[in-house]
């Protein structure tokens, strides 16, 4: 991804920069630290626009503070609502679906006591089977429904999101897509049971993987956060260095193993100190009261946990591991998916393998040694390509013929490739004004970032060196 992005910034026209946005996305989305991106970026010739990132960050930090005040103003300001308010009856560890009432309405953080088809709106419950967000696990999706006389569907609400106010009020987020819905009513409110099941799989396997990481590289390591969603797990934990090919495997082995143990979890509500006493592990960043809830895979894990779990191992089906990589210093990231999500990737790398092969028309187990042997033979056509064609070949060509109308001097390139030396001139161009020192600069830089994109490509020994003649 920072390859990608820096290939681009090498390619434009200008100076070579990231932009704020840019580096932004890959600190916030990708998880490279700032420093990291300005490093690589700096071995490459490419500027940061560091006051971009900083406008960036503001601007992140004012939109989750609006984002967390909107329903904590509308719910202090909304007079009779804050009395009304109370915390919300949580039903979703047994069951997925529940009748309940409405409490109040929020449209735009103001509260209302109707809304009609269309709009976004937050809905309170006296009580719910939807999880709000909370120890990384994502909020359930899903759907309220409003019936009259039993059968007549009047209102539906589609519930895209749950996150938990004031302690313990879960705010569904959604949008009424028929009818018309009020404070008072009753409704039918129902989670997305194929959606819940993936985050139960993820969270379940995410304590699997805490226990196959102790057991692995150490008990000293401990979590540094967590994301369980739909479509895979997350999980960043303290560690000095990457794990080792060997390790990746013994942590999915062990984690496989488990779950075709089928073992059943057992879920207790116990006092903290109970818990603390039978080991139980607590989350990062988790507040806990009095009482709390322990969920335990026995003879594998112990963890005090508010989340939804399977009720058995064998329920996840299968544990892939799909990425691990360091984020900050000491903390690294693995990401993995289990479960349905296990079967979409297998499946999608299955059909990319099945391009490939069919694109070198070789079978999936030949497809290393034909690719070996196609990079050699690039090798060797390359070492003997002449510059103004070697170029090109390195996605250069068009920022060169450019240049080559723009100016007016000679420059000699010698290339040595794999001790096979290549010298030529190139651009010439008699009708135009001499180029400026920092046109040459331009020049030179793009040049040695486009050869360095090949030695990384193809991991070719090289050298350059450059003779600027300047048309007087
Ligand atoms: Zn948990």
């Amino acid at each position: 991804m920072l390859a990608e992005a820096l290939l681009n910034a090498q390619k434009s026209e200008t100076l070579p920069c990231l932009s704020g946005k840019e580096v932004f996305l890959l600190y916030d989305t990708f998880g490279f630290p700032v420093e990291i991106t300005t490093e690589v970026a700096g071995e490459r010739g490419v500027k940061i626009d560091m006051d971009g990132f900083e406008a960036e960050m503001e601007n992140q930090r004012r939109q989750s503070q609006a984002a967390h005040n909107i329903v904590k103003l509308a719910v202090e300001n909304g007079g009779d609502l804050a009395e009304n308010v109370h915390d919300t009856e949580f039903l979703g560890y047994d069951t997925l679906s529940a009748r309940a009432v409405v409490e109040s309405l929020l449209l735009n953080g103001k509260s209302v006591i109707q809304v009609s088809e269309g709009s976004e709106v937050e809905v309170l419950l006296n009580k719910t089977p939807f999880y709000a967000e909370s120890g990384g696990q994502i909020g359930d999706h899903g759907f309220l429904y409003v019936t009259q006389d039993q059968s007549k569907q009047t209102a539906v609400v589609e519930i895209k999101d749950v996150q938990k106010s004031l302690g313990s009020v879960f705010v569904h987020k959604g949008t009424i897509r028929e009818g018309v819905l009020e404070v008072g009513r009753e409704v039918e409110a129902a989670v997305d049971a194929k959606l819940r099941q993936r985050a139960k799989v993820h969270h379940t396997a995410t304590h699997l993987l805490q226990s196959a990481l102790k057991k692995v590289i150490g008990q000293e390591t401990s979590q540094a956060g967590s994301l369980v969603a739909f479509d895979r797990l997350r999980f960043d934990f303290n560690f000095h260095r990457p794990l080792l090919d060997g390790e990746l495997e013994e942590i999915e082995n062990l984690i496989n193993g488990w779950i075709g143990d089928g073992t059943l979890l057992q879920t207790k509500v116990m006092s903290l100190n109970d818990a603390k006493e039978s080991g139980a592990i607590a989350m990062f960043g988790e507040k806990y009261g009095e009482q709390v809830r322990v969920v335990e895979v026995p003879g594998v894990s112990m963890e005090l946990c508010g989340g939804t779990h399977v009720s058995n191992t064998s329920e996840i089906r299968a544990f892939k591991i799909i990425s691990e990589q360091g984020i900050a210093s000491g903390i690294r990231r693995i990401e993995a998916v289990a479960g349905e999500a296990f079967i979409e990737y297998i499946n999608a790398r299955d059909s990319q393998m099945k391009l490939l092969c069919s694109t070198l028309k070789v079978k999936a187990e030949e497809v290393t040694a034909r690719v070996d042997n196609l990079l050699e033979e690039l090798r060797t056509l390359l070492v003997k390509l002449p510059l103004p064609l070697l170029l090109p070949a390195c996605r250069y060509g068009v920022w060169s013929s450019y240049f080559q109308m723009e100016t007016n001097f000679y420059i000699t390139v010698v290339l040595t490739l794999q001790e096979n030396t290549v010298a030529d001139t190139i651009y010439e161009d008699p009708w135009r004004n001499q180029p400026t020192r920092e046109d040459t600069d331009l020049l030179e830089r793009k040049i040695i970032a486009a050869v360095h994109e090949m030695k990384d490509l193809l991991n070719i020994e090289y050298s350059i060196a450059f003779f600027l003649e300047l048309l007087g």
